[in-house]
C-alpha cells in the first residue's frame, strides 16, 4: 500500500484490473508530456483510462475528480477533450488532417487541450502525417494516441509517445465488476472467464440469453454421446450452429455501426459510406475471432465435465483399486485431454466441422 499517492479514485474508477497501467497515469499526469500512447486489447479500458487522464490534465487543480472540468472530462463532454474516430475501416489520410487541423486548434476553456485519437493501430498512409504532427504540436495540445496493438508500422510514432501498456482485464476482476452492477455472483463468474479479459465482451455476454443455454448445452454432451457415429455427428453440428447463434449481438452492434455509418455519410452528403467494404471485412474479423472465442470456452467446459469425472472416480476408488473406477479415470483424462488438443488446434484454422465432428466420435468412446 503505498501512501504517497493523493486519493484521487475518482478518475480511474472506471478503468476495471489496470493497476499499473493507473499508477503510471496518475504518475505521467503530474508531469505531463505532449503525446501518450495507451496500447493494449480491445475492452482493456483505455477509453475510460484516457478520459481520466485529460481530467488530470484539464483540471485547474491536477485532476480533484469532482469539480465541474473533471466531471464534464470523465463523461467526455468537455470542449478541451476532443475525440477524433476514423471515418472508415482505417485511419486515413483525411482522418490524419481532420487531427492536425484540431492540434492547431486554441483551447476553450482550459490552459491545454487533449486530443484523443483512437484505433491508431489501424493507420496506416496516413502514419506521416500523425507522425508529424504528434512529434511537433502546439504547446497547448496534448495527444492521448490508443491502439489495441502495436504493428511495426507505427513504430516511430511509438517511440515520440510516452507508453502506457493495458493487459486483458483479469478474470477475477472481471467477476467483481459484473457483481457490483448487479448480476449474479455465479453467473457473473461463467461471463467472466468467456469473456477473454474484455469488458465490453463481458457487457455482451451478460445480456446474451444464449449464453446459458449455449453453456448446457456443452455440458450435456457427454449424456448425449451414446456411442453411434449419427449422435456423434448431431451434436457437433448443433454445437457449431450454437456457436453461429452466439454472433447474434455481436452482429447486431455490427449493423448498428454501419448504420450509424451511413447516417454520418448522409448529413456530408457523401455516396455511401467511405471504405464500406473494409468496414465490413473488418466486422468479419471480429466475428471469427469472437466465434473461435466462444468455441473454445464451450470446449474448455466440456473438459472440466470428464475432470469432475476424473475427480469422481478417484473419489470412488476409496483405496479399494477397482479396475472399473481406474479405468473410468484414465477414459475421463484422455477425453479431456483430446477436448484441450482440439481447442489449441483452433487457433491454426481448421476445418470446423471436420476437427468438432472427430473430436465427437473420440469422446463417445467409438474409438476406445
Ligand atoms: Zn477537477
Amino acid at each position: 500500500m503505498s501512501t504517497e499517492e493523493p486519493p484521487v479514485p475518482e478518475l480511474f474508477e472506471e478503468v476495471i484490473g489496470q493497476p499499473r497501467a493507473v499508477a503510471q497515469l496518475r504518475a505521467a499526469a503530474r508531469r505531463p508530456v505532449h503525446a501518450y500512447l495507451l496500447h493494449g486489447p480491445s475492452g482493456s479500458g483505455k477509453r475510460a483510462a484516457a478520459r481520466g487522464l485529460a481530467a488530470a490534465l484539464l483540471c485547474p487543480q491536477g485532476g480533484c475528480g469532482v469539480c465541474n472540468t473533471c466531471r464534464r472530462a470523465l463523461a467526455g463532454t468537455h470542449p478541451d477533450l476532443v475525440l477524433v474516430e476514423r471515418t472508415g475501416a482505417a485511419l486515413s489520410v483525411a482522418d490524419a488532417q481532420t487531427i492536425v487541423t484540431r492540434a492547431q486548434r486554441r483551447p476553450f476553456e482550459a490552459s491545454r487541450q487533449v486530443l484523443m485519437v483512437a484505433d491508431v493501430h489501424l493507420a496506416r498512409d496516413s502514419i506521416p502525417a500523425l507522425l508529424k504532427t504528434v512529434e511537433e504540436p502546439p504547446p497547448s495540445t496534448v495527444f492521448v494516441l490508443l491502439a489495441d496493438d502495436l504493428p511495426p508500422t507505427l513504430a516511430t510514432v511509438v517511440s515520440r509517445c510516452l507508453q502506457v501498456p493495458f493487459d486483458a482485464v483479469p478474470v477475477a476482476a472481471v467477476v467483481a465488476w459484473l457483481v457490483d452492477h448487479g448480476v449474479d455472483p455465479e453467473h457473473a463468474g461463467t461471463v467472466a472467464r468467456a469473456s477473454g479479459g474484455s469488458l465490453d465482451r463481458a457487457r455482451l455476454l451478460v445480456s446474451d440469453d444464449g449464453f446459458v443455454a449455449r453453456q448446457h448445452q456443452w455440458r450435456s454432451v457427454p449424456t448425449r454421446l451414446d456411442g453411434t457415429g449419427a449422435a456423434a455427428a448431431a451434436v457437433s453440428s448443433e454445437l457449431l450452429a450454437a456457436a453461429d447463434d452466439a454472433l447474434a449481438p455481436l452482429r447486431q452492434q455490427h449493423a448498428e455501426e454501419l448504420l450509424a455509418l451511413a447516417d454520418q455519410a448522409d448529413a456530408v452528403g457523401a455516396k455511401g459510406v467511405p471504405g464500406r467494404k473494409q468496414v465490413e471485412e473488418g466486422h468479419k474479423r471480429q466475428e471469427r475471432r469472437w466465434r473461435t472465442d466462444d468455441l473454445r470456452f464451450g470446449l474448455a467446459t466440456l473438459a472440466e465435465v470428464y475432470r469432475d469425472r476424473l475427480v469422481a472416480a478417484v473419489e470412488a476408488d476409496d483405496g479399494s483399486h477397482s479396475s472399473g473406477s481406474a479405468a473410468g479415470g484414465r477414459r475421463a483424462v484422455r477425453r479431456a485431454e483430446a477436448i484441450d488438443e482440439a481447442s489449441a488446434a483452433l487457433s491454426r484454422n481448421p476445418n470446423e466441422s471436420l476437427l468438432m465432428d472427430a473430436l465427437m466420435v473420440e469422446l463417445s468412446g467409438m474409438l476406445d
